[in-house]
């Protein structure tokens, strides 16, 4: 019943993965094969440095435990083809997630939750809303390394319920903004980054029907807002602010 459209973006975004995980994959195995030989290389000298030995295996050890992430992100984004949506309050769910999201910020960072008032239940996987906070709160905390704050907010925008998480970060520069939902793309050094969770978010608030966009400033932070349909079609939001006319109206 999908589109051909969506169907067609589906196996692009498939393509590009596979490219890129073999891609990382093979950067990955590069790096323990290289090691490993100097491993043995080391270990056939007239005389081992066995220093020399452990700190080439650790290089070995730090690339596997590299391709051990890639795994995980990987599985989490096939996970989510398998969607179990529900009628979901979206206030209580953040409420309850409290301390995963603590913990996946760490000590530095304060969790901030203000929930909007009078707000539709959506129509969403819980599994799913919760891998979408958690990467969302995991790139807060990258982004804020000496500390600092992470809003999250709900609220009424129109027909459709928003949910935000803001950071008081480094931000991000325009063509780091634009890319950031692409799949492997990532800034982080040292194999630290997969450049898959904010692709992950993307698929996971799309196949929910919604919308999501990113707002950064460098040096001063990020807001990534979500756009979920509400799960009953009738919802009308309450009354918005009232417009501002050019005063030459009746
Ligand atoms: P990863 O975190 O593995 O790099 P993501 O897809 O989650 O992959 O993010 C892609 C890139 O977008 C990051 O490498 C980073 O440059 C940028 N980014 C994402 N979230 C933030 C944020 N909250 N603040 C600053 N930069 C961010």
């Amino acid at each position: 019943e999908l589109s051909e459209e969506v169907r067609n973006q589906r196996l692009e975004s498939l393509g590009q993965l596979a490219g890129g995980v073999a891609h990382d994959f093979n950067n990955i195995l590069g790096v323990i094969v290289n090691y490993a030989s100097f491993v043995v290389e080391e270990a056939e000298s007239e005389q081992p440095d066995v220093r020399m030995i452990a700190a080439d295996a650790r290089q070995v050890i730090r690339a596997g435990e590299r391709a051990t992430h890639l795994t995980h992100q990987l599985l989490a984004f096939a996970r989510r083809e398998v969607v179990r949506p529900e009628v979901l309050d979206l206030n209580g769910f953040v409420a309850g997630l409290e301390g995963t999201l603590r913990r996946t910020i760490g000590e530095r960072v304060a969790l901030i939750v203000r929930p909007g008032p009078g707000l539709p239940p959506v129509h969403c996987d819980p599994a799913q809303i919760e891998q979408m906070l958690v990467n969302l709160a995991h790139n807060a905390r990258d982004a804020m390394p000496a500390g600092g704050n992470l809003v999250i907010d709900t609220g009424c925008a129109d027909d459709r319920v928003r949910l935000r998480v803001s950071d008081s970060g480094r931000g991000m520069s325009a063509d780091v903004a634009d890319r950031a939902f692409e799949p492997f793309f990532t800034t982080k050094p040292n194999g630290e980054g997969t450049g898959l969770g904010l692709a992950m978010v993307y698929g996971i608030v799309t196949q929910a029907g919604g919308e999501v966009s990113i707002s950064s400033s460098p040096g001063l932070g990020t807001t990534v807002t979500v756009l979920l349909p509400p799960a009953s079609p009738g919802f009308v939001a309450p009354a918005a602010d009232p417009v501002v006319t050019d005063g030459h109206g009746e």
